[in-house]
């Protein structure tokens, strides 16, 4: 099964790491992540990707199997709770598979899907896509950066794929001290054709493409938003990337769509698909600062999408986005028609439903618009939030109506 040069040598016996009195307490409840600040020590001697044992301080007692960084801020991240399971290619094997097998309804709707994402798997630092018959990963963990050959093997023999391709840019590794990199693992192809389950057609060029290869958390809200699309109305797509709105409602009756991006990739790509989905004719693009744009444009759209990339990435940067942040939303809104339709995301874990709404608040009063909430929506079902780690919640998503 795993060719003969490659020999890896499993045990069960771990070193072991303690937990501090209390701090154990969130990991029983389900949370996966041990801070430094929770560890009676932190040996510097094991080695970044270890797998350690976890005991708890007051009797000792062994509770789960983790995986160890001793730089990081997130000290231990938990693969298993069972203390004495052997890690090797086979727990991987069946972790990766469970995971999948969690998206099958979703396999039958559309032909790319996520089909591990980290934490809310139970696969820290993991995340795993397929496209149609492609597979792109990426690693934000020490613990699988070390098990790289052992994860494209599994890969490999769970999938068939044609080619695997690794999307290991992210500032996470940095917190993890893991180079960024980006390439062919297996195989040679790197571009498919994907659709969305709503008849929408893609041509994806997964080594090109931002992020794993494509933004696939927003499928559902993509083709959700169709309903509100008016017969022969107009829609603005900021930082539309490949035009997954755009393209989905160009489909669903628009006469015509912008799509702006500061992304000529993303840009080449909406056309490409602009002609696969025979819309060739409704479809513009315009490559720009979205924010200047926003400001400048005198148009008026049926709808308006405003979905940008993270603007904060740590609590500190908050304030120093918020102004920006809020001019943003106040021009988008300016540019709705009256009784029209915006949606907003956004993809920071940091800015809180609470302050999201008080942002559309603001950015709405500013604007002398009446801004009512008609939907509120996330991600899409292959990138699930664990209720138990509020840290893997991230994309917040409202269809508003502006009156
Ligand atoms: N709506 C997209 C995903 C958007 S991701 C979809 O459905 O797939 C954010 C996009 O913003 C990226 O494509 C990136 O190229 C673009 N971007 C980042 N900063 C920008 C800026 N200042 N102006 C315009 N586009 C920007």
């Amino acid at each position: 099964m795993f060719s003969a040069e490659v020999n890896y040598s499993y045990t069960t016996l771990y070193p072991t790491i303690t937990i501090r009195n209390h701090h154990e307490r969130r990991l029983f409840r389900g949370h996966l992540w041990a801070f430094s600040n929770e560890l009676l020590e932190i040996p510097k001697d094991i080695e970044p990707g270890t797998v350690v044992q976890l005991v708890r301080e007051f009797d000792k007692k062994p509770f789960a199997l983790a995986f160890y960084h001793p730089n990081s801020l997130i000290s231990a991240r938990i693969i298993s709770r069972d203390p004495e399971a052997a890690i090797d290619p086979d727990f991987f094997r069946d972790a990766i598979k469970r995971s999948a097998a969690r998206r099958d309804f979703l396999l039958k709707e559309r032909n790319a899907v996520r089909l591990v994402h980290g934490e809310s798997d139970g696969l820290p630092g993991l995340l795993v896509e397929k496209y149609n018959d492609i597979i792109t990963f990426q690693i934000t963990s020490a613990g699988f950066e070390a098990r790289k050959p052992e994860l494209v093997e599994i890969l490999k023999e769970l999938y068939s794929p044609k080619s695997i391709i690794e999307k290991n840019i992210s500032h996470l590794r940095k917190l993890e001290g893991l180079e960024e990199r980006e390439g062919l693992v297996f195989g040679e192809e790197t571009d498919t054709e994907i659709h969305d389950g709503a008849g929408t057609r893609y041509q994806v060029s997964l080594l090109k493409g931002q992020k794993t290869g494509f933004y696939l958390d927003q499928m559902e809200n993509r083709t959700s938003l169709c309903r509100y699309m008016p017969q022969g109305g107009t829609v603005l797509d900021l930082f539309s990337n490949e035009g997954g709105f755009a393209l989905n409602l160009a489909r669903a009756g628009a006469a015509s769509v912008l799509a702006v991006d500061s992304s000529q990739d993303a840009l080449d790509a909406v056309r490409k698909n602009a002609a696969l989905n025979n819309i060739e004719e409704k479809v513009q693009t315009f490559k720009g600062d979205c924010f200047q744009f926003a400001g400048e444009c005198r148009e008026k759209y049926d709808i308006v999408v405003l979905d940008p990339p993270s603007l904060v990435r740590t609590k500190k940067e908050i304030k120093s986005a918020e102004r920006g942040y809020l001019a943003l939303h106040k021009h988008a809104m300016n540019l709705v028609k009256s009784e029209g339709i915006m949606a907003t995301a956004s993809c920071s874990h940091h800015i809180s439903r609470d302050m999201f709404i008080d942002l559309i608040r603001r950015a709405a009063y500013e604007a002398h618009r009446t801004a009512t909430i008609l939907e509120e929506r996330g991600a899409a079902a292959d990138h699930p939030i664990m209720a138990m780690m509020p840290e893997t919640e991230y994309l917040r998503y409202f269809v508003l109506r502006l009156g």
